[in-house]
């Protein structure tokens, strides 16, 4: 057969060939150990919380080995694409705070020196490296029609061969002679290319996975398809072409791909690249609601399966990535504890560090640890947080908060900016409710008491406290007066005292201020008293409690 000319049948507008991308697309000049990485989406409509969990992966890889991560969109199965499946990925990485060094960063715009980074935009490298393979006799045309092959498969099945696939015998395409091929290609017959495999059936490779260890597999033999009849690549053969020429370093890929990889092994060799270096991630499991079993997220069933669902419920894109982080590397949360304000892309991640076995997502886990980022943030920043959300998420907070931003940020400074702030909020979907007793708009009275209190005697406590009290009272005179109201209501100042002789009281001061707190809160829990009464102002005091008198159950 002459290689060659079937080259030059197949491929007769390609009139480069892989030397030119060689020297277009030069090896990086990095420092030692620095990691070429990327992540490559389908644009399939929406970014996935494991493509988040991956993106940061490649992130976090680059930055902390002083390389390079690049985004590349992997657009050639356009049965699969929606129309706006780039943006959606893009927006998906930005509300994350994780942007690239290089590659697409928009509808139809891109930086970097390897590009184009759009798959779709690539035909001419594969088709060049296709090319040269078949003049080397490593790939072949094959003019097998979709019927042809599903019979094949049926004989596969029937007879119960080990391999399924286009390979040895059922390979019928793979020795036909030039004339052949040129007879079926002057008569209009469409073709896929395909690999001549040439691993042997008991042929053994190791994989080196970074995250897994070595893992022993079989040798490739089947003659998989690279170029679809239409010359657009497979995954396969895209992914060897463009880590390739794009000097990728690193692989971080979903541990599905594990599988393939003996082919992605034998198609580098015969292209003559050196393989990238794999690293398989697990997947991002949970606990399922029902069954209490683990599993996989699904996009019917789990909204939290998309992250816009973590944009709309309002979780700071610290909290997500901070949570992603403790999933990622088991040493991130003690690396936190020493540094509590360092940016988390100076965290010294490590691969190797990664647990090869799936991950549980624990949103319980991601609350925790939001609360704690949103605690430590100053009213200032938390204010202008909620406005940015609700402007879009929900029009009656934002106009709350913008109307009075003082107001606003006076309440979200209680018991903030302090040693020991409050951990109450985790989103900011959560702030109207929590807030809600500061507008009368969003309060919703409860009169309800709790069952160790006497509707009588919180009636008595409301009438003394309404006239004793007084707004400028400093908050020791304010305590003071509190618990000087404690004894003639037959209430103890002093708990400890309660505690050992509950018998001779009706209560102690933290029922006083329990009662009191209701009436203007209908919450038993709240932050500090004294500034939500000073906040809500004596005249709204007054009112309410009196509308608590009104209103309480006897029982
Ligand atoms: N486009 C592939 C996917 O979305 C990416 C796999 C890879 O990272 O190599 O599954």
């Amino acid at each position: 057969m002459d290689y060659e000319a079937l080259g030059e049948l197949l491929f007769p507008h390609i009139t480069k060939t892989p030397d030119y991308f060689e020297e277009k697309y030069p090896p990086r000049q990095l420092g030692e150990g620095a990691r070429v990485t990327r992540f490559s989406p389908s644009p399939t409509g929406f970014l996935h919380i494991g493509g988040l969990f991956g993106a940061l992966t490649d992130v976090m890889t680059a930055k902390s080995t002083g390389g390079v991560s690049y985004l590349r969109i992997e657009d050639t199965d356009k049965k699969r694409e929606v129309e706006d499946g780039v943006s959606a990925i893009i927006n998906g990485l930005e509300a994350f705070g994780l942007s690239f060094d290089e590659g697409v960063t928009g509808m139809g715009t891109e930086k970097g020196a390897y590009g184009p980074y759009t798959q779709s935009l690539r035909a001419e490298v594969y088709q060049t490296v296709a090319k040269s393979l078949v003049k080397k006799g490593l790939a072949y045309p094959c003019f097998c029609t979709a019927d042809e092959l599903t019979a094949m498969r049926e004989q596969q099945e029937k007879e119960g061969t080990a391999i399924w696939g286009y390979f040895g015998k059922w390979a019928k395409c793979r020795d036909l002679t030039y004339d052949e091929i040129k007879e079926k290609i002057d008569a209009g017959q469409p073709f896929v290319l395909r690999f001549r495999a040439d691993g042997r059936e008991d042929g053994k490779i190791i994989l080196d996975d970074v995250i897994r260890g070595k893992i022993e597999m079989p040798e490739n033999i089947i003659d998989e398809v690279l170029l679809k009849s239409n010359g657009i690549p497979t995954y396969h053969f895209a992914h060897v072409c463009d880590d390739h020429f794009m000097r990728t370093t690193h692989v971080i890929r979903g541990d599905e791909w594990i599988a393939s990889v003996p082919k992605h092994i034998a198609l580098f060799k015969a292209c003559g690249y050196k393989p990238p270096k794999y690293a398989h991630t697990p997947v991002v499991m949970k606990i399922d609601e029902a069954d209490g079993g683990k599993r996989k997220f699904s996009k019917r069933k789990d909204p939290e399966a998309a992250v816009s669902y973590f944009v709309e419920n309002g979780f700071p894109k610290e909290s997500v990535t901070e949570y992603l982080l403790t999933l990622l590397n088991s040493n991130f949360e003690d690396w936190r504890r020493a540094n509590p304000k360092a940016d988390i892309f100076t965290f010294p991640f490590n691969l190797k560090k990664m647990s090869p076995s799936g991950c549980l997502f624990d949103m319980l886990k991601l609350k925790d640890i939001s609360k704690n980022v949103i605690s430590v943030m100053t009213a200032e920043e938390v204010y202008g947080n909620i406005i940015e959300w609700a402007e879009k998420y929900d029009g009656q907070l934002y106009r709350l908060f913008s109307e009075n931003p003082e107001y606003a940020k006076n309440i979200l400074n209680i018991d903030r900016e302090n040693a020991k702030p409050r951990k109450d909020i985790s989103r900011w979907a959560e702030v109207k409710d929590y807030i809600a007793y500061f507008y009368d708009e969003l309060y919703a009275p409860d009169y309800t008491l709790p069952e160790n209190i006497a509707a009588d005697d919180a009636k008595a406590i409301l009438e003394k406290y309404a006239a004793i009290y007084d707004i400028n009272d400093s908050k020791d005179e304010w305590f003071a007066k509190i618990k000087e109201m404690c004894e003639p209501l037959g209430f103890t100042p002093n708990v400890k005292e309660y505690k050992k002789n509950p018998e001779a009281y009706k209560g102690h001061v933290g029922d006083i201020s329990t009662v009191i707190r209701i009436a203007v809160t209908s919450r038993t829990n709240t932050p500090d008293l004294y500034m939500i009464l000073k906040l809500l102002g004596k005249d709204k005091v007054v009112e309410r409690i009196n509308l608590t008198i009104e209103n309480l159950k006897y029982n």
